[in-house]
């Protein structure tokens, strides 16, 4: 969700610097005083000399506002100032954001007019404009020596990059009176780096979407299954859209567990529950994302039904999992032995190499839009080195460099990177865990009151979810074994450690018990 959310508002970001864009390129502010009549025609630009010239000449009014107004200053406002074009009497630059663009004009026309005559004899006002970034006015004069471009290794085998924007909106599809859950464009198979952790998911992904109408058809069901940020999602987007692009009247639905249950709980609620299992007769691949997420007696039932409607009508089915199915214990025996029957297949840990490739693609794709846009090889090493537990944590250095580039024009050192990091790995550790959190969330998954648990009553209904609420607070929290039998209604030390030791004990040879667990944990972490 949160990467769907992540690329709306990029494009968000985007579509606003065009709105403005065309507003300022019709009428370019002057940042002298001189009529508007003036400024508002397009300059019918006399040559303005080579490029060379052009570099030269910015160059040395670049050198003359740093030494009027020093470093500092000169860095916050003018780093990402370019020069696009001069005609004899008004020089244009631009800026990428329209309150760098308004500074500049309030607070700096004068000195910049002056400057600007040092490089540009007579020079009679600096029209300020504001770029697209990547826009077709980039000049080539601006000195690229602080931002070439330096990668950490060769790309010349990789496939091309598209840009972010292609080659579709993301989308919700309507298959059948069943809403998909959105689609990135960005995660095509195009995009998705091919390593030794990911290789056989790949290969069985690849397969699957080129072969859904062939007579040799692919593994059915593809179970692939992973920690956070693999790549899982990734792939069954490029599934999806490969199948989409290969045969458009296909019905291809998406659907995150969660969406299919939230659908699900509706119809029941409607009282359609059978129209609901018939809309997916006719699909022709159903891809369910985060299948760990499929909760509930009835959904699960009903998620069952449908797995074997499809598959015994030859249907494809594509999950993605934190698990592998057979530790999805909440699934009965049939339904896990179903969903192992095709290929089932883990994304291990991505490494080291496959780590700079992604942040390298990502690099690449920003380049599209901006090619100024460069991190240098320390610093990518520095990125794929400390940033090892997802593509996520990749993804989310790169486009907050990017932005920092766009805006500020700082450049991409191993020290701005540093910051980045630290930035985001202290986001992603867990949050601390309190005994409040625990008590209520044991409460809501067993139906027991907060009071029954802390009360001295001593039927199983109460005592089971209370000793699993002190073998989380063990587990989660720092809390002393006498703390948290002071927290959980005044008990003895001695209780809370028997009520450790049992759960212990039952968890080692309950695997339901384990998931059940496991569920809570990810409840309290989130
Ligand atoms: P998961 O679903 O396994 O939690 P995602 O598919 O959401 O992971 O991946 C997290 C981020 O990492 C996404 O931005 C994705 O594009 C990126 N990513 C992961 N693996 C790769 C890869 N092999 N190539 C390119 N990008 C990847
Ligand atoms: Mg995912």
């Amino acid at each position: 969700m949160t990467d769907s959310k992540d690329f709306s508002g990029l494009a968000r970001a985007s579509m606003a610097s065009t709105d403005d864009l065309k507003s300022s390129s019709a009428e370019p502010t002057s940042a002298t005083s001189a009529p508007a009549a003036d400024t508002a025609a397009a300059p019918t630009a006399k040559p303005a000399g080579t490029a060379q010239d052009m570099a030269q000449k910015s160059a040395r009014v670049r050198a003359s506002l740093k030494s009027q107004l020093g470093n500092e200053v000169f860095d916050s406002w003018f780093n990402a100032l370019e020069f696009d074009g001069f005609d004899g009497e008004a020089l244009r630059v631009s800026v990428p954001v329209k309150f760098l663009k308004s500074w500049i004009q309030t607070h700096y026309a004068d000195v910049l007019l002056k400057c600007a005559a040092l490089g540009f004899p007579g020079v009679q006002r600096v029209d300020v404009m504001l770029r697209q970034p990547g826009g077709t006015n980039r000049p080539a004069s601006r000195p690229q020596a602080d931002v070439g471009v330096r990668t950490a290794t060769d790309t010349a085998q990789m496939p091309p990059v598209r840009p972010m924007s292609a080659p579709h909106p993301t989308q919700r599809v309507q298959v059948n009176g069943l809403e998909g859950s959105p689609l990135d464009p960005r995660y095509t198979f195009e995009s998705f780096v091919v390593g030794p952790a990911n290789r056989m998911a790949h290969a069985g992904a690849t397969q699957v979407a080129e072969t859904i109408f062939a007579d040799e058809r692919g593994f059915n069901p593809l179970f692939i299954h992973s920690g956070v940020g693999h790549g899982k999602t990734h792939l069954l987007h490029a599934i999806a859209w490969e199948v989409k692009r290969r045969t458009p009247q296909a019905q291809v639905l998406y659907l995150t567990a969660e969406r299919f249950r939230f659908q699900f709980v509706e119809a029941l609620r409607a009282q359609e529950a059978m129209a609901f299992k018939d809309r997916f007769r006719s699909i022709d691949m159903l891809l369910i994302d985060d299948l760990e997420f499929m909760q509930g007696e009835k959904t699960e039932l009903e998620f069952d039904h449908i797995i074997n409607t499809l598959l015994d009508g030859g249907r494809q089915l594509v999950v993605a999992s934190s698990r592998p199915p057979s530790q999805l214990a909440r699934f009965n025996e049939r339904m896990r032995s179903r969903l192992q029957r095709g290929l089932v297949t883990e994304i291990g840990t991505l490494d080291q190499e496959l780590r700079s490739k992604i942040i390298e693609r990502r690099v690449q794709e920003k380049r599209l839009i901006d090619p100024s846009f460069a991190i240098p090889r320390d610093a990518m090493e520095l990125l794929s080195n400390q940033l090892t537990e997802s593509g996520r944590e990749l993804e989310g250095a790169v486009t907050r460099l990017y932005a920092q580039w766009q805006y500020m024009r700082t450049p991409i050192t191993v020290d701005v990177v540093e910051a980045v990091v630290r930035d985001l790995v202290q986001g992603i550790e867990p949050r601390r865990i309190k005994i409040e959190d625990i008590l209520k969330i044991v409460s809501r998954h067993f139906g027991v009151s907060r009071g029954d648990i802390l009360s001295q009553r001593r039927h199983r209904s109460v005592v089971w979810p209370r000793q699993i609420g002190m073998y989380l607070a063990k587990q989660l929290t720092s809390r002393s074994l006498p703390e948290i039998g002071r927290r959980f209604g005044n008990r003895d030390h001695t209780t809370v450690l028997h009520a450790i030791r049992k759960i212990e004990g039952e968890i080692g040879g309950n695997t339901r018990l384990k998931d059940e667990i496991e569920e809570l944990k990810k409840q309290l972490a989130s």
